[in-house]
């Protein structure tokens, strides 16, 4: 590295499915310096190989920041032809996915692990990715809303990387009822519909990442990391996007109107919600759903199995009647 070069930062982004981080992705973008790239871990299959689309609408090799960052990337790899690089890195990140791979690929956020071909092709790509990403977006902060600790993890041992996690936390019952709901979205000229999961999935899933997350910041300094409740992101939006740049050492101005509305422009978030489609004045408030329309039979079977971490997070507590939105 070269000393008079800052090196980049990236914020990765922790948390279950519907748990804000699109949006909060979406608001990222428009602060000077930061450009979201979304679901990184989603590019190659997803988004190359797939064709699904960029927040601009456009496969990301149609796009014009994705299309010269992939083809950089799979350049950089010395496969015979771009699609062979494209498959190797897709069964890299098949490996790496396994479940019994989840510890070691977590304990490899503190470095070393150079014996596992699989985690450096993955680090390889998502390090030249990355850079790319950064120079085509004019961007010192990449935000990448991968969402499983483990991929955080990769990201952690880049060399050359100045790396943060934020942990986005939803009551899990929230999450589990959001999952229930198929919800379409109209955006980018045509009409998607949002997956649904089943209760049990949701919830095996939400303890997963939480676990994970708590696992992967026992090898990050304390300075480089910061938790953040859903609940709290959607009631002090503007407050809680403070934070977040504090951590990160950065001082601009997120393009709030007011404290809970924010203006929000293209992007080019790379797979994700399809919330990534939405552009111009959004209001940010909370969904609680759930409260009125979720069964007690669900709520309670959903903290059977979470109340440990739900109480650790603030949530099915004796306060809890205090915790709720105005
Ligand atoms: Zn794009």
């Amino acid at each position: 590295m070269n000393d008079s070069v800052a090196p980049i930062k990236v914020l990765s982004v922790t948390g279950a499915g519907r748990s804000g981080t699109t949006v909060l992705a979406s608001i990222l973008d428009g602060v000077e310096g930061f450009a979201s790239a979304g679901e990184v871990r989603r590019l190659w299959e997803r988004g190359v190989a797939e064709g699904r689309p960029c927040g601009c609408g456009r496969p990301p090799v149609d796009c014009p920041v994705w299309s010269g960052v992939v083809a950089r990337t799979l350049e950089t790899d010395d496969a015979a032809s771009s699609g062979e690089a494209l498959q190797r890195i897709i069964s890299a990140q098949h490996e790496l996915s396994r479940a019994r791979n989840r510890l070691r690929l977590l304990r490899s956020a503190a470095g070393g692990e150079a014996e596992w071909a699989a985690l450096e092709r993955v680090r390889m790509a998502l390090g030249v990715a990355c850079v790319a990403f950064a120079e085509s977006t004019h961007a010192r902060v990449v935000v990448d809303t991968s969402k499983r600790a483990e991929d955080a993890a990769v990201f952690a041992a880049l060399p050359d990387v100045e790396h943060y996690v934020l942990h986005i936390v939803r009551d899990p019952r929230a999450v589990a009822h959001s999952w229930r709901r198929a919800k379409a979205f109209s955006a980018a000229g045509s009409t998607r519909t949002m997956g649904t999961r089943r209760l049990p999935s949701t919830v095996r899933r939400w303890v997963e990442n939480c676990l994970g997350t708590e696992t992967l910041l026992r090898y990050l300094p304390r300075d480089r990391s910061l938790r953040v409740r859903y609940e709290d992101f959607s009631r002090e939006p503007r407050v809680v996007v403070d934070q977040i740049l504090a951590l990160l050492g950065e001082s601009g101005e997120a393009p709030f109107e007011d404290d809970h509305t924010v203006r929000l422009g293209p992007n080019h978030i790379v797979a994700g919600n399809p919330s990534r489609f939405t552009t111009g004045s959004v209001t940010i408030r909370a969904d609680e759903e759930w409260r009125g329309r979720m069964p007690r039979r669900e709520q309670l079977l959903v903290e059977v199995v979470t109340k440990p971490l739900m109480l650790r997070y603030g949530y099915g507590g004796s306060h809890e009647r205090r915790s709720r939105p105005q």
